[in-house]
């Protein structure tokens, strides 16, 4: 399994982490054999928004006496009072459900306490008015809430949100479809997006993934607005390669689905390769790299998509991506030894001239 920090708050996440809607149908005993499953496998995130509470005494005893192993997102605005989910903006309730939580998954402590689900400027300012936020903030300072995330599906309610509250995890609707304005969340446009990525990237939010398969539609032909079929691993990757994503939430349902999504690890660069993506843009990204990597291997040595992601953000002012290009074995100016084969503009799909956009990187961290 491979891991990303978080670096605002040091966690060490791994890059599949667990969605858990449709835990509970599996039943207490195959659900709690997923979870061993996905803990063994080196999985030690997962998302609580959950369809019904059910799920949580799985967790329970899947993860009894390995608490600490693991790092629970738990949503301060899903109601489980009764039974199933429901959202609420109402502090009482949030406050009981919260305690059955609790009490259900057997731990006393939540790693990430989420604002839950804004997706309105108005759900936000009911949020606030009454006192959600500042239950959060409480229990916080009690410690039983150690960080603070928010998940929501709209770039524009979440950059307001990370103007006035300092946080540390976004769970944020990520695919390639909702990139490129398909699906029921393809909230913000393509520029807004790349921007909320950049933007948490730089100012060290991680950002948890949910729905990188776009609720399933990715992965079936007919129902793609695509055309075509990605595969899982395809979708993961694609989610991965972008700036400030530390994790992937897919739905774990049972213990297949867990070995399905273990097998990232082993997968081959073919297997995740998404530029088959391209085919709907018809090539062209705005001349844009979207770090890819398919152009790889480089004939000079060089991580060109690395090198790519770290100038971006580098513009933006992260210190930290100028640090990380300036320790890379090779970077852009070694592009100048070797005579600009050409091998990454003939093979990328979309339609970067980056032959051309290496002399710009070298010269711009030259400066
Ligand atoms: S043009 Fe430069 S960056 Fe591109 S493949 Fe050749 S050596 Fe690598
Ligand atoms: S240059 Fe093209 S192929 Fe290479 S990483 Fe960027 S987008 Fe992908």
């Amino acid at each position: 399994m491979q891991y990303r920090h978080n670096l605002r708050t040091g966690d060490r996440i791994s890059v599949i982490g667990g969605g858990t809607a449709y835990l509970y149908q599996a039943g207490q005993k195959e659900g709690v054999r997923a979870l061993r499953t996905a803990l063994e496998g080196g999985i030690n995130y997962y998302d609580l928004a959950t369809s019904d509470a059910r799920t949580f005494p799985i967790f329970r005893e899947a993860f009894s006496g390995k608490r600490e192993q693991v790092m629970y997102q738990v949503h301060f605005g899903a109601d489980y009072t009764h039974g199933s989910y429901g959202w609420s903006l109402d502090a009482n309730t949030v406050r009981r459900s919260i305690e059955l939580q609790l009490k259900e998954l057997g731990t006393d402590y939540i790693d990430y306490g989420f604002i839950h689900c804004q997706d309105e400027h108005s759900d936000w300012a009911t949020y606030k008015k009454h006192g959600i936020l500042e239950l959060l903030e409480q229990m916080r300072q009690k410690g039983i809430v150690r960080h603070i995330g928010l998940s929501s599906h709209t770039p524009e309610v979440i950059n307001a949100i990370l103007d006035e509250v300092e946080i540390d995890m976004l769970m944020f609707s990520v695919n390639a479809g909702y990139d490129l304005s398909y699906g029921e969340y393809a909230n913000g446009s393509r520029e807004e997006r790349d921007a909320l990525y950049t933007r948490c990237a730089s100012s060290g939010i991680g950002i948890s993934v949910m729905k990188p398969f776009s609720g399933g539609q990715l992965l079936d032909a007919r129902l793609s607005p695509f055309g075509f079929a990605l595969s899982p691993y395809q979708c993961i990757r694609d989610c991965l390669d972008r700036p400030g994503i530390l994790t992937v939430l897919p739905g774990m349902r049972n213990t297949q689905d867990v070995e399905l999504l273990l097998g990232y690890d082993r997968a081959t660069d073919a297997q995740t390769d998404y530029a088959r993506i391209a085919e709907v843009t018809d090539g062209a990204n705005g001349g844009r790299c979207v770090y890819c990597g398919h152009c790889s291997p480089c004939p000079a040595g060089l991580d060109i998509a690395l090198i790519n992601k770290y100038y971006d953000l580098a513009k933006l002012g992260d210190q930290l991506a100028c640090d990380h290009y300036a320790s890379l074995e090779k970077n852009a100016k070694d592009c100048i030894h070797c005579g600009h084969c050409g091998h990454c503009d003939r093979r990328c799909p979309f339609g970067v001239s980056q032959s051309a956009h290496m002399d710009e990187i070298a010269a711009w961290f030259a400066l």
